[in-house]
């Protein structure tokens, strides 16, 4: 089930005796197992306004600081100068964040230090609940790119889901307005459950033809709070719907064909139908670890760069930046991080271990 274990190329002393200084830009951003390190996640704060039954307990779970945005931008800036070419801002809900216009359009004056980049990609995933009014908006300051989460297309469903009454409408209406407002292609991720909301797969193949939105299916993984409390959902490996499964379903439907990947890091399996109308992403990092690709790092709302989604550790930039380090030190202080990058996640393997923090309190 899980890809081999990756090769280590050097060891991380061997690493700083090339490069002491860590200058801001010397070398591009690797790990050990030789993997370059492009893509950084932000998110700015862990506060959500839905209580997803697969994500969160239903209670208030504990809240992390959250940084001054300027800070999250100085961080930026510097894992920018090391390599990376895509930020998406997250949480949480990012859109509780006040602020967050002003960051996208600093951010959108940022630019990839390493040259055949482009420009930097910005992105940004939302519940969608207050997007309909801020999609215009955050595309003026400079967003390239919405992902929106939508567990369900049956209202019902998805309220019971989101724990939000009338939750879809005001979704729905989002993802519009993100389409409209060309943030696009706008993708909907949903998380499929068995017993749950997995009747709702032929819906969102619907959806997708219908809406012109590109439809994520994501396998769940063990980054629930663990919780007791009714309706909510504790992580089991029979509770995860298979890419193979859905793949399955969806042929049924009517015939997938098979797209080419964005690019080699693509998490996703793309298809569209026998006429070419919509389009379908499986995202299997349970059935199908795609680690050996992985170009991720994650910063979260506290200031704690995480080298994996279920790394048993962080590692604080905030307090290095409340020391009053300097941006290169920073930067050396992110190399030698990054290069201690997890080779896999061990999902589904003896002996694994959740991680130190859940899915809502690291950023998704
Ligand atoms: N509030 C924003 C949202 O809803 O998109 C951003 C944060 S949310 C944690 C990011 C994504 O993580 C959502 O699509 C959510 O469905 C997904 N997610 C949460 N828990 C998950 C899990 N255990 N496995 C897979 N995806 C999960």
């Amino acid at each position: 089930m899980a890809s081999a274990p990756l090769i280590s190329i050097a060891p991380p002393d061997a690493l700083f005796a090339r490069s002491p200084a860590a200058g801001l830009s010397e070398e591009r951003l690797r790990d050990s197992h030789g993997r370059a390190i492009t893509d950084l996640r932000v998110s700015v704060t862990d506060r959500c306004n839905y209580k997803c039954v697969y994500c969160r307990t239903g209670e208030e779970g504990v809240n992390f600081t959250e940084l001054p945005i300027g800070q999250y931008l100085r961080m930026i800036r510097i894992f920018v100068s090391l390599g990376i070419e895509k930020v998406r801002i997250t949480g949480g809900e990012p859109l509780l964040r006040a602020g967050l216009l002003d960051m996208v359009a600093e951010l959108a004056r940022m630019e990839p230090a390493f040259p055949g980049a482009g420009k930097l990609d910005i992105a940004l995933t939302t519940n969608g609940h207050l997007l309909e009014p801020l999609a215009a908006p955050l595309k003026a300051a400079g967003l390239d790119r919405v992902t929106v989460s939508m567990d369900a297309v049956d209202p019902d469903a998805f309220a019971r889901i989101t724990r939000v009454p009338r939750s879809f409408d005001r979704v729905l209406a989002g993802v519009r307005a993100a389409r409209d407002a060309g943030l696009g292609p706008v993708k909907v991720n949903c998380v499929l459950l068995r017993g749950f909301n997995d009747d709702q797969i032929e819906r969102f193949a619907e959806f997708s033809r219908a809406e012109g939105v590109i439809v994520r299916f994501i396998e769940w993984m063990p980054l629930e709070e663990p919780s007791t409390a009714p309706g909510s959902r504790n992580w089991a490996p029979e509770t995860v719907v298979p890419m193979d499964e859905i793949v399955s379903r969806l042929n049924n439907f009517r015939p997938l064909v098979d797209l080419a990947p964005n690019a080699a890091s693509e998490t996703a399996r793309r298809f569209t139908f026998d006429d070419g109308i919509g389009e379908i992403g499986i995202i299997a990092p349970v059935s199908r670890p795609f680690c050996g690709h992985c170009s991720r790092v994650r910063l979260t709302s506290d200031g704690k760069l995480r080298t994996c989604l279920f790394s048993q550790s962080d590692h604080d930039l905030e307090k290095k930046m409340r020391q009053g380090q300097s941006d290169s030190e920073v930067a050396a202080y992110i190399r030698q991080v990054v290069f201690r990058k997890e080779a896999r996640h061990h999902i589904g393997e003896p002996g694994f271990l959740k991680p130190s923090r859940n899915m809502v309190h690291i950023g998704g």
